[in-house]
């Protein structure tokens, strides 16, 4: 199913806005799997008092026109305009009452857009455009309205039946039907209108707001899950006490429902009090989750939840805005995370990913700022740029104007417009006013494309004990914007002594010294800051907690990196030093490989890894961050031209050589903390396993480390310790492999999100082989091109986390992966558009790659009727 849109761009400057008030909505379900019909009622008021008519002009796609009435007044055929994607109904009265009727076919949905069906139920899906695959309306999110809802279906097949608000009303039907009323008394766009119906089973808890009133806190999922749901519900409570406590929001109906599917292009919804999910961040026991997927359902249920204030009660002007909800809230979610867990732990992850993800975006074809100017398709832009690095510009605020200013500022955005659909300047705005400062230039990072880099070089006197640094900021061109402003950016700076201890800094003209973190602001391309009364050069320490999403540039000398390592108080830094320096030495051995010599492995790096592995003080789970070597992609980032098979071969290379010279080491902590305890969810018992598991990961590059992994693998009373020995025994090709992952198999079979972990385990093996695997593996009866969930796990693993497979030399991964496409393209445009996007880095490669890149990418181009969302993409790798 195509979704017939144009594949025209749209522009932000274009805004108009709505003519009409709709006052009121009013929706009747009767549902069916094969086909439901959807009868509708509009209130229509024009909101010019000057005019008695207007034109109402309402979006739909997909839509099976039934009868179509203004005014009670049955309109022929000859009274609207339908094009495309907009029906006009032309000089309609001032106060107009519009009533349609429109069948729509769920069970042939595959985009999973609009009303589809998963598993035993049906259900909805949208944000951006999906209401208008439901009924026609005008379908923007400044059109908010208060909606209510009938359903009617067979009481034996669609026993439950949920939309947002509260129920009403219900009651049966004679044939064995049934008919259920929900009203949500807070106006809405259309895009979090929800919809579920079908055989669920309930898991209930309550939580009482901070004003004391009762929530009942509802989970539905298949009856087989019902025991999976305690994580999510415990999360749930968490971040409902968590913004009550940290924002002073509290929740605002008397029901929050949450539903788990397997069938779902995204993460998850915030609908109001309807939030929809991925199944795989809804459900978890031990023996299926692994810690990481703990976290993130812990995210995710909260990110969803925070919407509610953060999107529903303020949502967005219109899609360009996008950011204006979805940086806010993964700030959000973020910090959420961070008071639950550990905070710098926290922070190094997010940092891993927006380099890993959001950069490689700001440099590519598809770059734009994070509040775009243009879009063909919306649904491509719900990138990293958009929430990632759209949450960093957030925490520079509240970097800037510290946590009471902050929360001042959010306290006037609320004040100001709630119930309203606005703009991110009206953010920027509430934060500049409740503070009292001027965040006009800080608005360049909502305009402004590209990740800025900041070059730094330093002086130090002995004669005057002065010590200068000079920076310069510098974004580079992109595809959309060549010209580039500075940027107000944020600089924690602290200064160490070589033996890592604080200096007091004191900037020329002031009086007195002051210790710890120094937060300087750059405002112009160059800056200069000269401190006064320091003894000896000092190691900068740049940047801390990362309080810019910038490029940083410095010259450290393995010395000094050594010292951030060993002695910075801030964990990032740390982190970041010996990131660098693990990235310094596989590019240099890359380089050495690609010139025909022998690599080989610098004592720096060794001493410094020796020292992290002995650290007995620190967080476990932040000595695992540091001792994880950079990935190959982000490592591919950082050359000229991709050397894909030089970058594994250094990586591999430098991991079994520290494994080697470390294993005495390893092998000890491996034991401490391999401490035969059952399995607990706690922090703590976390950052243990994650630590013990990246001990093992380097156990298996040595002799011994086949028999470690193995008796794991049989001791293992939980997914993450048996994810962790399985991979192990896959990686380092194990004879033991074939057969553990057939026990798995056979154990799993019927469970859907553990075999995405089968399918992942093998889709991420290095080697050209990869690529054969997988296509038999498509032929499982466990996988379905279908589910988003295997498509991701299975092809999106293969092409955007496999190097070595994806880009085997004979193109055998380009041209598997360009079928695919072109197959998904059929069948769901969204997902279909995010696997083209693995092609987007293509001219990073040698000229042999990207020749047999090109031409997959014209086959696609040239496929008759390719949607809008993968033309797109395709046609801005090629430009
Ligand atoms: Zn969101």
């Amino acid at each position: 199913m195509k979704d017939g849109r144009s594949g025209k761009s749209i522009f932000r400057k274009d805004y108009t806005a709505y003519p009409w008030d709709v006052n009121h909505l009013d929706l009747n379900f009767d549902i069916g799997r094969e086909t439901t019909i959807v009868r509708s009622e509009m209130a229509f008021h024009l909101k010019d008092q000057t005019r008695s008519t207007h034109d109402i002009v309402l979006n739909g796609s997909n839509l099976q026109l039934v009868s179509l009435s203004l005014n009670d007044c049955l309109l022929s055929e000859d009274e609207y305009v339908i094009d495309g994607e907009t029906l006009t109904i032309p000089g309609a009265p001032r106060k107009s009452v519009l009533k349609t009727e429109v069948k729509i076919h769920p069970q042939s949905n595959s985009a999973l857009e609009g009303l589809y069906v998963s598993g035993a139920f049906l259900l909805t899906q949208c944000e951006a455009q999906g209401f208008r695959k439901i009924t026609w309306f005008p379908d923007r999110p400044d059109v908010m309205t208060s909606y209510r809802v009938t359903m009617e279906a067979d009481q034996s097949e669609f026993p439950v039946m949920l939309s947002n608000g509260n129920q009403v009303a219900q009651g049966d039907l004679t044939g064995g039907r049934h008919w259920v009323r929900w009203e949500d008394p807070f106006p809405k766009p259309s895009y979090l209108f929800a919809v579920v119906a079908g055989d669920l089973a309930l898991v209930e808890d309550k939580f009482t707001t901070q004003s004391g009133r009762d929530v009942a806190l509802r989970i539905y999922v298949e009856a087989e899950n019902i025991d999976r749901c305690e994580h999510a519900m415990e999360s749930l409570v968490n971040a409902m006490r968590w913004d009550e406590q940290r924002f002073n929001l509290e929740y605002d109906l008397d029901i929050y429902h949450i539903v788990a599917t397997n069938d779902f292009n995204m993460g998850a919804m915030e609908n109001k009090s309807l939030n929809i999910f991925n199944s795989k961040y809804v459900l978890a026991r031990p023996d299926t989750a692994t810690d990481a997927d703990y976290q993130g359902i812990e995210g995710v249920i909260g990110h969803e939840y925070f919407h509610n204030w953060t999107g529903n009660r303020v949502t967005c002007r219109d899609w360009f805005e996008l950011t204006l909800k979805e940086g806010l809230t993964v700030f959000r979610d973020e910090e959420f995370s961070s008071d639950m867990q550990s905070r710098a732990v926290k922070r190094i992850r997010v940092v891993r990913d927006l380099r890993s993800r959001q950069f490689p975006e700001d440099d590519g074809p598809m770059a734009h700022p994070i509040r775009p100017d243009q879009y063909v398709e919306i649904n491509n832009f719900y990138t990293a740029t958009v929430y990632q690095k759209g949450a960093t510009i957030i925490r520079m605020y509240h970097t800037l104007l510290g946590e009471a200013g902050f929360q001042k500022g959010m306290k006037l955005y609320f004040e100001r417009h709630d119930g309203q659909a606005v703009t991110c300047d009206d953010f920027r705005a509430a934060m500049a006013d409740a503070n009292g400062v001027d965040l006009e230039r800080f608005g360049r990072w909502y305009s402004q494309s590209g990740t800025p880099q900041v070059h730094i070089t330093d002086h130090h006197d002995p004669a005057t004990g002065k010590y200068t640094l000079k920076l310069r900021q510098h974004t580079p061109a992109t595809h959309d914007q060549k010209n580039k402003q500075a940027l107000v950016i944020p600089f924690a700076l602290g200064l160490l002594t070589a033996n890592g201890e604080e200096l007091p800094m004191q900037l020329e003209g002031e009086t007195k010294a002051s210790g710890g973190t120094r937060l300087l602001l750059m405002e112009d391309t160059n800056e200069e800051f000269t401190f006064i009364n320091i003894p000896e050069p000092p190691v900068p320490s740049l940047f801390r907690d990362y309080s810019a999403p910038v490029k940083v540039f410095y010259d450290y000398t393995p010395e000094q990196l050594a010292v951030l390592i060993t002695f910075d108080s801030d964990a990032f830094v740390r982190w970041d030093a010996a990131q660098s320096m693990a990235q310094g030495a596989i590019l240099e051995q890359c380089r050495r490989r690609a010139k025909g010599l022998e690599m080989r492995l610098d004592s720096s790096l060794i001493k410094a890894f020796e020292g992290i592995l002995s650290d007995r003080m620190a967080d476990p789970a932040l000595l695992a961050e540091a001792m994880i070597l950079p990935d190959e992609d982000y490592l591919a980032e950082q050359m000229e031209v991709v050397d894909v098979d030089g970058i594994h071969a250094a990586r591999k290379f430098i991991k079994r050589a520290l494994a080697e010279k470390l294993q005495a080491l390893l092998n000890e902590r491996y034991a401490e903390l391999n401490d035969g305890l059952p399995y607990q969810k706690t922090p703590t018992a976390m950052a243990r396993r994650v630590f013990k598991n990246v001990c093992l990961s380097y156990l298996t590059e040595t002799q011994k480390g086949e028999s470690i992994t193995a008796a794991q693998l049989e001791s293992s009373d939980n997914m993450t310790d048996t994810l962790a020995a399985m991979k192990g025994l896959i990686l380092m090709d194990s004879p033991q492999a074939e057969a553990v992952l057939a026990d798995f198999e056979s154990r799993w079979s019927e469970d859907s999100l553990v075999m995405d972990k089968w399918f992942i385990m093998q889709a991420i093996n290095p080697g050209a082989d990869t690529v054969n695997k997988v296509r038999e593996l498509m032929q499982h009866p466990a996988f379905s091109i279908q589910n988003p969930n295997k498509v991701r796990s299975l092809i999106g693993v293969f092409s955007m986390l496999n190097p070595t497979g994806f880009h085997a030399s004979d193109g055998s991964g380009y041209e598997f992966h360009a079928d695919r496409v072109i197959e998904l393209d059929a069948l769901n445009p969204q997902i279909a558009a995010r696997m083209a996007s693995a092609f987007n880095r293509w001219k990073r490669y040698d000229e042999d790659r990207k020749a047999l890149i090109k031409t997959q990418l014209q086959r696609i181009a040239a496929v008759d009727g390719l949607s809008g969302d993968v033309s797109e993409i395709i046609n801005n790798a090629l430009r």
